[in-house]
């Protein structure tokens, strides 16, 4: 029997995450922002947004608004939540994860970014950056991998202004995170895993360097890497079990490396089925866990490069919507015409 996606009960499953975030989800209240981009764009993929009132749309985009940290020198981006007061903005900091977000979540909702203090923001991205080329998430001492380099390729994306980020030294990094496998970790020396392999292949894309900055050989063994992860569904490592948000991360990276056709669909589809909760809606990691926001946004991602009907088409690279991506193109022309 064809199982068929529980769309209207999955759009009903973000509303409820924009409207109250639940009592179990509190202690994710610093990265809020993460919560609203899963719902926001997740309605959209879902063809959806239209469930979200006018009025409800432009709360949203003044609630992202409140999140940026404006003309703070290098602590500016955005924030997560709304947490932090303004009162002690010297706690203020600009998240890179969270400015990405910040930003596509804007373009989903059709913002024209014009409130965005993009001089700042790159100021931002530029003081992020390490030695090695990595980039740290803030300023106040944070983790440094192949996760915020793609948060910063995001970020420059989207503003059109690539001077934030020194491409060489971040192209290098990326270069010696390959392993042994040929797949790519989250730094030099580390296992290769779906989500970090992503991370490094969409940053090459965005920065337009992807088949100079990698042999034909190295794309190849990517290629290969990424292949033998589905087992129906994706895994992120082998030895692992398959997941639902590897059908996102490793089917957008094999998209973006041109075989996504060499996959199985349908057996990658029936395995994220098997996981998506048709009566509350949602999509959990394993079909014995409950439904998360990240499951669900990024089952349904997955299940859009595989040409679901009825669901948007993703651009793999931004993770956002086509018509998101659309609409940022646009803005792009305004601003080259400014
Ligand atoms: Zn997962």
């Amino acid at each position: 029997m064809t199982v068929t996606l529980a769309k209207h009960q999955h759009a009903k499953y973000f509303q409820r995450f924009i409207h109250l975030l639940p009592n179990q989800l509190a202690v994710h209240d610093s990265i809020r922002l993460t919560m609203a981009f899963f719902a926001l764009s997740g309605l959209d993929v879902l063809n959806s947004l239209d469930v979200l009132s006018e009025q409800k749309r432009s709360e949203a985009i003044e609630w992202i608004y409140r999140l940026q940290v404006r003309g703070a020198g290098p602590r500016s981006g955005f924030q997560g939540s709304t947490s932090v007061p303004k009162e002690a903005s010297k706690y203020q900091t600009g998240h890179l994860a969270m400015t990405y977000l910040g930003l596509a979540s804007l373009l989903t909702l059709g913002d024209d970014l014009s409130r965005i203090d993009k001089k700042s923001i790159i100021q931002g991205v530029r003081a992020c950056q390490n030695d090695d080329g990595s980039f740290t998430a803030t300023l106040t001492g944070s983790e440094s991998d192949m996760r915020f380099i793609y948060c910063a390729c995001c970020i420059s994306a989207i503003l059109d202004d690539w001077s934030g980020i020194d491409k060489r030294k971040a192209i290098n990094y990326i270069k010696e995170s390959i392993s042994y496998d040929g797949g790519i970790g989250q730094g030099p020396g580390l296992e290769s895993h779906g989500g970090s392999t992503f991370c490094a292949v969409a940053s090459l894309l965005l920065m337009d360097n992807l088949t100079s900055a990698l042999s034909e050989k190295q794309l190849n063994r990517l290629r290969y890497w990424c292949l033998m992860r589905q087992i129906g569904g994706f895994h992120g490592r082998p030895n692992k079990p398959e997941d639902t948000c590897y059908s996102f991360w490793v089917g957008a990276t094999l998209q973006i490396l041109g075989v996504r056709h060499l996959t199985d669909a349908t057996e990658n589809r029936a395995y994220v089925l098997t996981t998506q909760d048709s009566v509350l809606g949602g999509l959990s990691k394993f079909d014995t866990s409950a439904p998360d926001p990240l499951h669900t946004y990024l089952g349904l991602c997955g299940l859009s490069l595989l040409g679901e009907p009825g669901l948007q088409a993703v651009n793999a690279a931004l993770n956002i919507s086509q018509s998101a991506f659309d609409h940022l193109e646009e803005i792009h022309k305004i601003w080259a015409g400014d």
